[in-house]
């Protein structure tokens, strides 16, 4: 069994890598060729922590395995440790046997960037210039250091809930060499591209400050009760998601759902278009939205590739099982 502590990931992983696998996967869901077990999430009842699994099996990349972790909230102040904790666990889809064990952190936030990523790649307009984010927290600035590697935008403009955190993804857009400007909700009207992931549970995006021919990709929603955006918006917009099952249960979409806004045949694989069984977007006017929910195959997909990675480099611990 081999070993990638979350301490090598950071020299090891790449965005592109990331990409690339999580974009891989997407189609395999679509193809049928991989599915996701079941979600658990459960309050333990023990340092206010939630902790869950999320696993599957890829059949034709040959990944079997799951993610294990969740949110300690006590984590940073006493023990000056990261909250958000998780592990992923690979095994011998042949034998059974435990194959990895690889730091899942830092991936975790490479593979929810490379979601967005694929989606934009493959759903907003080529003549895409500005990219608005709504949000400004831990994964925002992976969001947006990945979303700018996909088209030549021009400008950034962000809002978020506390202004504050704004410097956070004002430096990531500085770095890439690209203007920053803080926007009021509706000033997102000027954006080609907006990407949504924030911890909110009520709406902050409103139909009307979305225009025609926007890509939207809603990456904070992964929980019952969540919300970014208003339901009407995802009446307005051809929808996609990683899973069906958990777009319409966890996602966005279980508002526009709930309210009969939307259903459930009216949300498509983004899988679907990247194996070009769906054709995508269909006009320069569409409003496309992607539900980024977080599937457990893009993390074993992420993970598969880092520990090739560390073989390579030869840096994977190898330990008798
Ligand atoms: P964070 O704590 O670093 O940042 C939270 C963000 O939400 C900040 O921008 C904050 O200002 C904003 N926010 C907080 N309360 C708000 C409110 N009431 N209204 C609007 N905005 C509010 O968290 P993070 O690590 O960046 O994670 C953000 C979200 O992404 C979380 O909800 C997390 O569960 C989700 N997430 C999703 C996936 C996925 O695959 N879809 C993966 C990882 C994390």
């Amino acid at each position: 069994m081999l070993i990638v502590p979350e301490r090598e990931i950071a020299n090891l992983m790449t965005r592109k890598a990331a990409f690339d696998a999580v974009e891989k996967v997407f189609a395999a869901m679509a193809a049928q060729d991989a599915y996701n077990f079941p979600v658990v999430r459960e309050a333990i009842g023990h340092e206010d922590a939630l902790y869950g699994f999320k696993g599957g099996f890829d059949r034709a990349g040959l990944t079997l395995g799951l993610k294990a972790g969740g949110y300690w909230p006590n984590n940073l102040e006493k023990r000056g440790l990261i909250n958000h904790q998780s592990t992923v666990f690979l095994f011998d889809p042949d034998t059974g046997k435990p194959a990895a064990m690889v730091g899942g952190n830092l991936l975790t936030a490479l593979r929810t960037a490379a979601a967005s990523s694929v989606s934009i790649k493959h759903l907003a307009r080529d003549n895409a210039k500005v990219i608005g984010m709504i949000g400004a927290g831990h994964q925002a600035t992976f969001q947006l250091r990945a979303a700018l590697e996909q088209r030549p935008f021009d400008k950034v403009i962000g809002w978020n809930y506390h202004p504050e955190m704004l410097s956070n993804i004002e430096k990531v857009a500085t770095e890439a060499g690209v203007p920053f400007e803080a926007v009021d909700l509706p000033g997102m009207q000027e954006a080609d591209v907006i990407i949504s992931i924030t911890s909110a549970f009520a709406p902050s995006l409103m139909a009307d400050h979305v225009s025609p021919g926007t890509h939207i990709a809603c990456m904070g929603t992964d929980t019952k009760g969540k919300q970014e955006v208003e339901a009407a918006l995802l009446a307005r917009a051809t929808v996609f998601t990683d899973e069906v099952a958990q777009s319409i249960s966890i996602g966005e979409a279980q508002h526009a759902i709930a309210e009969g806004l939307i259903a459930e045949a009216d949300v498509h694989q983004l899988g679907a278009v990247i194996n070009g069984s769906h054709p995508g977007r269909s006009s320069d006017d569409e409003i496309t939205l992607f539900d980024g929910t977080g599937v457990g195959l893009q993390d074993l997909a992420v993970a598969s590739a880092v520990v090739d990675l560390a073989v390579e480099k030869g840096i994977a611990i190898e330990v008798d099982f």
